[in-house]
């Protein structure tokens, strides 16, 4: 029995803590037993609890490793989400600038949304755009908005032109510690500045200057972005001057560059609009070459083309600031003058006679032709009969034909409208028709 008594413990010591001993008996052996079952039993119960609370520990461990690595995801995603929300105003801003760009075809209608879409997006204190001069150096500015007085022309020199004709950007991260770009700014400016230049084809076309109110603002992604927005500020400008070229194609007569009939047409309809909203004379004056044909016979077409541009001009010459000159014809020009009344009129028609009786002409070779050339003159004034602007084109034309028909050489007016002196230049309507 004692034998049984060192096993139990043998067994306890191996680790075998739920071995009991038999105690059925009634002795010391049986008391021992019970003793011991009774410690082994406490053993028990403290090793379980130990492990319990071991495993209490583990888990709480196991908790806060989570709540770390949760903590640092959600950190991980607030940054993406920044990240996100910029990506998103950048692009947000780059589609409003191609939408600017592409929808409009005047500069001036696109720089200001460009700019607007800029300045929302990047928080500018200023944006302007200066072009090329084109004359073979320089800047100057086609579009500023913003809080700062800045540069409006620059030269050949300085740091805008030479960003220009690097065609490198220019980053100032703190405009204090450069003296020479900040004093592009009256009175100084503070904040960081880039320039951006742009090219329409080949060369650089301009410069985009953009700054942002404190110091090292613009970072390397705002670079690469400014750098992609004057891609776009290049194609508008390149748009720009293509609807340009196109407007003046579309309204320019090609030999004389006076407004061609079509144009004409349109901007006398506004005048005689305009004319009959507030009641002003309207007068339009018809002028024809004399002999025009024999010249081309005589001449050739060559010179008759150069002797067209030089009347032309000499017609343009004489007109006011309101008047507008078209050629009508071949070599058939006219000019409506808003605000002038017939006789008004007919002194204007007289001017323009003499500057072309005045005029000499010379051959390709520079001598000058030895002929003059001649003008004729119908004069019309808008009258209350009148149903519209063609009404007044005929009677003009009507008193062409009549100057013509009596010599060439003056100015017809017509009978209606005048004041009723008879004008010297002409012998009155007398046997008109
Ligand atoms: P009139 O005094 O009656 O006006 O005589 P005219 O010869 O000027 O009149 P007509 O209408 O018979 O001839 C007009 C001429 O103008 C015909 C044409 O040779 C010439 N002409 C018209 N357009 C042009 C042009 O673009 N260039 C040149 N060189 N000549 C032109
Ligand atoms: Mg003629
Ligand atoms: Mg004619």
């Amino acid at each position: 029995r004692l034998d049984a008594v060192i096993r139990a413990f043998r067994n306890v010591e191996a680790g075998d803590l739920l071995r009991r001993m038999e105690a059925s008996g009634n002795d010391e052996f049986t008391d021992v037993a019970r003793a011991f079952n009774g410690l082994m039993d406490r053993v028990a119960d403290l090793t379980a609890s130990a492990l319990r609370s071991d495993l209490m520990v583990t888990w709480a461990q196991r908790e806060l490793r989570l709540k770390e690595e949760v903590l640092a995801k959600s950190r991980q995603l607030a940054d993406l989400n920044d990240q996100l929300v910029q990506r998103v105003r950048v692009a947000s801003t780059l589609l409003e600038v191609a939408d600017a760009v592409s929808a409009g075809l005047d500069l001036d209608e696109t720089l200001p949304v460009v700019g607007a879409s800029l300045t929302r997006a990047m928080g500018l204190v200023d944006f302007r755009v200066l072009l090329a001069a084109g004359d073979g150096g320089g800047l100057v500015l086609r579009h500023a908005q913003g809080l700062l007085s800045g540069p409006s022309a620059v030269g050949v020199d300085g740091p805008l032109a030479a960003c220009a004709a690097s065609g490198e950007t220019l980053s100032v991260p703190d405009l204090k510690a450069d003296a020479a770009v900040a004093a592009l700014y009256a009175g100084g400016a503070s904040g960081a500045l880039v320039a951006v230049p742009f090219a329409a084809h080949a060369g650089v076309d301009g410069v985009l200057v953009l700054v942002r109110p404190t110091a090292t603002a613009f970072g390397d992604a705002d670079i690469d972005f400014l750098k992609l927005v004057g891609r776009y500020v290049g194609l508008a400008s390149a748009n720009g001057r293509l609807y340009q070229e196109t407007l003046t194609l579309a309204n320019q007569d090609q030999l004389t560059g006076l407004f061609n009939r079509r144009r004409f047409m349109a901007l006398y309809q506004q005048a005689w609009d305009r004319a009959s909203r507030e009641r002003e004379d309207l007068s339009v004056l018809m002028v024809d070459i004399d002999w025009f044909k024999k010249f081309n016979d005589v001449y050739g077409h060559l010179v008759g083309d150069d002797v067209l541009r030089r009347i032309a001009g000499a017609i343009a010459g004489q007109a006011r600031p309101r008047d507008v000159v078209g050629r009508f014809g071949g070599e058939e020009f006219i000019l409506v003058a808003p605000g002038t009344p017939r006789d008004l009129a007919c002194l204007l028609g007289e001017r323009i006679r003499t500057a072309v009786e005045e005029a000499r002409f010379a051959a390709p070779d520079g001598a000058n032709l030895p002929i003059r050339l001649t003008v004729s003159v119908g004069v019309a004034s808008r009258q209350p009969g009148m149903a519209g602007p063609d009404d007044l084109v005929r009677e003009a034309d009507r008193c062409l034909y009549l100057a013509k028909s009596r010599g060439r050489n003056q100015v017809h007016p017509s009978v209606r409208g005048g004041t009723g002196a008879t004008p010297p230049w002409s012998g009155g309507e007398a046997g008109d028709d």
